[in-house]
This record gives C-alpha cells, structure tokens and sequence, in this order.
C-alpha cells in the first residue's frame, strides 16, 4: 500500500514515525534531546535510513469471519529481499504465540501473501519446509492426489496465495 513518504513526530512516545522497518536500526528514533533529532536528520540525508514509500502489513482473519486484524504495518522503503521479509514474518508468527493469542484466538494455520514476488519467495522458504507425515490422518487422502503440494512450513501451516492476486497473473 503506497504511503506518503515523511517523517512523522509520535509526541507521545517522542519518538520519529514513518522510516523504513528495514534500515531503523542505524537510528535512535527516541529524540533525547535536540542533537538526536539533528543526527536523525543526516541519517535521513544520507540515505542510511529511508522515508517509508510503501508499508509493509500482516493482518489476521479468523476462519469463517468477515473482519481483519492488523498485526504489523510497518513503512518499507522496499529493499527488503526475501530474507529481511522471512525474518519479519517468522517474527510475527512467534509474536502471535507469545502474547498467548494462538490459545485465546487460535493458532496460526495458513498464511496468505500478495502478488509481492519478495513475499512469495520469502512465503516459499518458511511455509514449505516439511512433506506432510507418512503418520499423518491426512496422509491417506492427500498422498494420492497428482501435483497436490503438502509441504508445509513449522506446526504444519499452509501456505496460500491470495486468489484475486492468482487470478491477475493468469
Ligand atoms: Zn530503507
């Protein structure tokens, strides 16, 4: 989703918004005092750390309901590669799981992706680790089925892709 590239003040949290998720790490976005802002500022200037052009989001949607969730929007200056993309949706799965939502909620079973080639390659890597058990129930039913894939990725979740991006490629 394209974002209006500025940076943003959380007055809040004194904190800058809107940098990419990817290189916010060279900073201190906390504005301690005037000489954060200022170093701040040439971090920005000199491109170590970018104004977020596009966000980076994970939402959630319980099977059989309407609503989403949003988990994670986060401002990418979009060069992320599919590893940086692997590490933050891993992390958002173990976040899911820590703050107990996978008891309170339900575990997370599939995971869906847009027509993102970085998110499909990054999908591939964790989602498609493991072929389905020989001591799997589904075993019996699945294994006969031609060109059916059954890897999955850890605690057997799914990888999927959105249809409306599918049907856009075909
Ligand atoms: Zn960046």
């Amino acid at each position: 989703m394209a974002l209006e590239e500025m940076a943003v003040h959380f007055s809040k949290f004194n904190m800058i918004g809107g940098l990419c998720w990817k290189h916010l790490n060279v900073i201190d976005p906390v504005l301690h005092m005037y000489d954060s802002a200022v170093r701040n500022a040439h971090k920005i200037h000199n491109q170590e750390v970018h104004l977020g052009k596009e966000v980076t989001i994970i939402g959630v949607a319980c099977f059989g309901k309407e609503e989403l969730y949003s988990v994670l929007v986060a401002p990418t200056c979009k060069t992320e590669d599919a590893a940086d993309m692997e590490v933050i949706l891993a992390h958002a799965i173990e976040c899911w799981d820590a703050t107990g939502a996978d008891t309170r909620v339900g575990p997370v079973w599939s995971f869906t992706t847009d027509g993102d080639t970085t998110c499909h390659a990054a999908g591939h890597r964790l989602f498609l680790k493991h072929p389905l058990s020989i001591n799997s129930p589904l075993y019996a039913i699945l294994s006969d089925m031609p060109w059916l894939n059954t890897f999955t990725g850890d605690s057997k979740v799914t990888l999927d892709f959105n249809f409306k991006h599918i049907f856009k490629h075909k």
